[in-house]
């Protein structure tokens, strides 16, 4: 068959499994347990327990011991940035995604046809991760999060300074920032010490563990502690990282007058700041933003794009006006985690 009439939906569709990939007999980020599985990065929606065979990078593979009891039953293989492997009759290579610790993009090539599945991406830096990179291809699989005209990112480090005011300004107080405890919450970490805040940062129990796995990685996080080892602190002046679901529990309550932060894209929608209870909503994002989804279409010049994860619609129609030939994947099993 020629390389040009070869449909790449004949070697990679939707099943209600997850997104399967015919000629390597693997499926990508699939929503149950299966036999072989490639996983992007170790976010719940995407990482899930149970698979026979695994491949992933180290990092996400370390991410998916650490969050399912060490995986005694699971085959895993690591694979390193830009090294490729093959599977059944499929050439696999994990490329940066700019998106979380050990973070990537499935490149699959099959008879001359490469497929790029992005899984969730960023382009704007991150000292958490290596950067996105844009690879040419024939299919380009995108998340779409946040893709809307109307999401406009604003810089993170412009977001930690809104933080770091208000520290200065209450000081009497503690500041309790919501982050996700995978990603967020140690790139926060990292944007403060980048902003010059040199003390300890204090940390909600569930923080602990995934913390401890970025710095065996070489993620430096300076001083950080568990609140619960602060017998005689006030955390008075206090940044205090913890869980979004947190503020409201009973575990906040120990702080005197509290202000809440949260730190998340969705933090731009004035509806969602309100139901986090975030006083100081921190727009702080994992995902591209509009236009980095847009550039990134160009970036990767894909004539086809098949659009998941989110606002599928608005993307589908972008892209046809530019000429790609676009269409919504619908793939079982993706929530937003730590968005
Ligand atoms: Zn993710
Ligand atoms: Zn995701």
């Amino acid at each position: 068959m020629a390389i040009d009439t070869l449909d790449p939906r004949s070697w990679l569709y939707p099943t209600p499994r997850g997104l399967y990939c015919k000629p390597g007999d693997f499926y990508i980020d699939p929503a149950v347990a299966v036999s072989r599985a490639v996983i992007t990065h170790g976010h719940g929606d995407h990482a899930r327990p149970g698979h026979r065979a695994a491949l992933a990078t180290s990092e996400t593979l370390a991410i998916m011991r650490a969050r399912f009891e060490g995986m005694p039953d699971t085959s895993q293989q690591p694979l390193k940035y830009g090294e490729s492997v093959r599977v059944g009759e499929v050439d696999v290579q994990l490329v940066p995604a700019g998106h979380i610790l050990g973070s990537a993009q499935a490149v699959l090539e099959y008879r001359g046809q490469r497929i790029v599945v992005s899984g969730d991406f960023k382009r704007r830096p991150d000292p958490t991760c290596p950067p996105f990179e844009p690879v040419p291809c024939d299919v380009f699989i995108t998340e779409a999060t946040f893709a809307l005209p109307v999401f406009h990112h604003p810089s993170d480090m412009g977001e930690i300074g809104k933080l770091l005011r208000s520290v200065a300004t209450f000081a009497d107080h503690t500041h309790l920032v919501g982050v996700y405890s995978l990603g967020k919450c140690q790139r926060v970490i990292k944007l403060l010490r980048a902003a010059g805040w040199d003390k300890r940062i204090w940390l909600h129990g569930s923080l602990l563990s995934l913390c401890k796995l970025y710095q065996d990685h070489g993620v430096d996080l300076g001083d950080i502690a568990h609140v619960s080892d602060a017998i005689l602190e006030t955390f008075k002046g206090a940044i205090v990282l913890c869980p979004p679901s947190a503020i409201a529990d009973r575990w906040a309550r120990r702080f005197a007058e509290p202000i809440p932060a949260v730190c998340s894209g969705w933090m731009s929608v004035r509806a969602r700041a309100r139901q986090s209870g975030a006083e100081l909503p921190l727009i702080i994002s994992d995902h591209a933003d509009w236009p980095e989804l847009t550039q990134t279409l160009k970036d990767v010049g894909a004539p086809k794009v098949w659009v998941t994860h989110g606002r599928e619609e608005a993307l589908v129609h972008y892209a046809r006006s530019i000429g790609i030939d676009a269409e919504a994947l619908h793939l079982a099993g993706r929530e937003e985690e730590g968005a």
